[in-house]
């Protein structure tokens, strides 16, 4: 592309707000976000909120709510399509008057018995045209009272086809396409319709969507040709499937993008994973926002579908979790700490986050893990005490509180060394000590590293807490 066309590349997500930004459209948004931003375009957010019946202001805010999360932000928008309508009958006075739409007033069981006609013979079911405007040809007498729809003038010849930018060359006949309605009897534009005066106003280059959509592409290039407006160029991104090949569902999990906020994924984990399902840039597996933008090319996105792996999302996440500095992860932690009850006021949360990083999945994970040094203290229940607290445990117990009390410096080297000499001292192995140490302790037999656990509970809570098991 040449700078002049770089600089013009304009996108845009035109979500429906009927549920919350599902794993599919978010994936959609990612892809022409990036594609904005690697050619320092302009990317437009459009809320399609036609449909009534299924829209609802909680959808529009759950669909900011994850764009949002996932950083995804549009330099122009939200515009709403309900807030258009003045512009859409426009377009259509403006259709009528040119002849390139037409007022139809067969009604709609008319149009069945059409459709029926044509299946009856093979053909493809179809509006047979009663009502459109020919040279010579006399249209029937507009019956008294009746509200007409508008129906696109669609060519009956020759064919459309467009260049997609993930599936190439689609062509359609246009003998298979209706005479679409584009505006219903109460004057209301139709789906199909609103859409094509929007992404033409909205001077959008490049479309973005799923490949639910492929069908109704011929029509909006027909509809955009005839209103003198250049197409813009489309791709069309095959869907996601779940791990068993079916269509991504409910049934195989979290389907929204905000619980996986919920259940403590990071947002540039989700950015990573949603960039890799049906793009990649070479073997690349793991890279930040900066490189998917710097690398997007949708001469690279997938012409098959992708497959949603969990377990390559928890690797992703993981990873993410690796790469965050101790102080963020901490931040982001703490309020999933309280909301389980948890207290990290008195404890160095960072280092709790240092220590725990390395073996923790997500968020949730890690929030569990710091329970450990935030929650309520537990002690152990009388199972575990019998089993582990022994007279001999007790004894080393001991030995270790007397010898720790008096440590100059209570950091997890010099925990560590104290454990070594009591090893030494007393002739055992690690086990025989740590265990007990954590039973006393912490409640539990597992924890990380006995030292490490120590050092962050403090001085005084151990000493507190291994007297009064003694
Ligand atoms: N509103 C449509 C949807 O949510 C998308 C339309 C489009 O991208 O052209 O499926």
């Amino acid at each position: 592309m040449t700078a002049s066309h770089t600089n013009a590349v304009r996108t845009r997500f035109a979500p429906s707000p009927t549920g919350y930004l599902h794993l599919g459209g978010a994936r959609t948004a990612l892809f022409s976000w990036a594609f904005a931003r690697h050619f320092g375009g302009t990317f437009v957010l459009r809320i399609e909120d036609t449909d009534l019946e299924r829209s609802t202001p909680e959808a529009v805010q759950a669909i900011l709510d994850g764009m949002a999360w996932l950083g995804l932000d549009p330099d122009e928008g939200p515009f709403y399509q309900m807030r258009r309508m003045d512009r859409y009958r426009e377009v259509i006075a403006r259709m009528l008057d040119e002849g390139t739409a037409y007022r139809c007033y067969s009604t709609p069981a008319e149009v069945e018995a059409m459709r029926e006609r044509a299946r009856l013979i093979g053909a493809k079911p179809r509006y047979d045209g009663t009502w459109r405007p020919e040279p010579g040809k006399a249209l029937p007498p507009v019956p008294p009272g009746a509200r007409p729809v508008v129906r696109f003038r669609s060519p009956l010849e020759g064919a459309t086809h467009w260049d997609d930018l993930v599936k190439g060359p689609i062509s359609f006949d246009n003998a298979e396409l209706d005479d679409l309605i584009i505006a219903r009897p109460d004057g209301t534009p139709t789906y199909n319709f609103c859409v094509v005066v929007d992404d033409w106003d909205m001077r959008i280059t490049h479309v973005i969507r799923g490949d639910d959509h492929v069908n109704n592409t011929p029509r909006q290039i027909n509809i955009l040709r005839a209103l003198g407006a250049e197409p813009p160029r489309y791709g069309h991104v095959p869907m996601i499937l779940g791990p068993d090949g079916e269509k991504l569902s409910k049934r195989h999990g979290a389907v929204s993008v905000m619980e996986y906020d919920a259940l403590g994924y990071l947002p540039e984990a989700m950015v990573n994973y949603l960039a890799r399902l049906g793009w990649s840039h070479g073997n690349d597996e793991l890279f930040s926002r900066e490189q998917f933008v710097e690398w997007f090319d949708p001469r690279n996105l997938s012409r098959s579908a992708a497959q949603w792996d969990p377990k390559k999302l928890n690797w992703v996440n993981a990873h993410a979790i690796r790469q965050s500095s101790n102080e963020d992860l901490a931040a982001r932690v703490a309020p999933r700490i309280r909301r389980r009850g948890g207290d990290a006021a008195a404890i160095d949360l960072a280092a709790v986050m240092d220590l725990l990083k390395d073996r923790s999945e997500t968020l949730e994970q890690l929030a569990e893990g710091a329970m450990l040094f935030c929650g309520p203290h537990q002690p152990a229940d009388d199972t575990v005490r019998a089993e582990v607290l022994d007279a001999a445990a007790r004894a080393l117990i001991a030995d270790f509180a007397a010898r720790a009390s008096g440590l100059p410096d209570w950091t997890e080297a010099a925990l560590d060394a104290l454990i070594k000499d009591m090893l030494q001292a007393h002739g055992v192995k690690m086990p025989k000590l740590a265990i007990p140490l954590r039973v006393a302790a912490t409640g539990v037999k597992h924890t990380p590293s006995i030292g490490a656990v120590l050092a962050l509970l403090g001085r005084e809570t151990v000493l507190g807490r291994l007297t009064s098991v003694l």
